[in-house]
């Protein structure tokens, strides 16, 4: 099996609420969701949320979020490998061999930040098209709609 293929499998079969559960005192909140005093913030009203359909947890207080492997690194500061060789015991996955791995953990977490920067650029080119002065602004200085959707230019809002 690839690292790939066990990572995907391994999301899938964590039970993140015994995971996190382990460290933090869930409580059922509506639906499918548990919630807590968050771990990477001091706070007296829960806002740490655990969503296990969706292999996520989040807190709106402070913004950490992930998933398995990030919990284990985020609060148990554990590496990638570590990460993944603990879950992957849990979920009863055997791994491909250490050297044959190393890379696809790497491959897996450039992905990942690749992931990230694309909904962040798409998320600040968004702002931009909905705002007539700004679009304006950068047509006046020359610039064609054509080259600014192509450079994937955007804009932060002042909030
Ligand atoms: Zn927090």
């Amino acid at each position: 099996m690839e690292t790939r293929e066990a990572i995907a499998i391994i999301k899938d079969r964590i039970n993140l609420v015994d995971l996190i559960g382990r460290n933090v005192k869930l409580r059922k909140s509506g639906g499918n969701e548990f919630v807590g005093l968050c771990p990477f913030h001091s706070e007296r009203s829960p806002s740490f949320y655990v969503i296990p359909d969706k292999a996520f947890w989040t807190c709106f207080g402070c913004h950490e979020s992930g998933d398995a492997f990030d919990w284990l690194q985020k609060h148990e500061g554990q590496t990638f490998t570590e990460a993944l060789e603990e879950l992957a015991g849990m979920a009863g996955v055997e791994l491909p061999k250490r050297g044959e791995r190393v890379d696809t953990g790497q491959d897996q977490r450039i992905e990942r930040m690749r992931a990230i920067l694309a909904e962040t650029q798409a998320f600040f080119e968004a702002m931009l098209v909905s705002e007539d002065d700004a679009m304006c602004y950068l047509q006046g200085r020359g610039l064609k709609s054509g080259f600014i959707h192509k450079a994937g230019l955007g804009m932060a809002p002042p909030t």
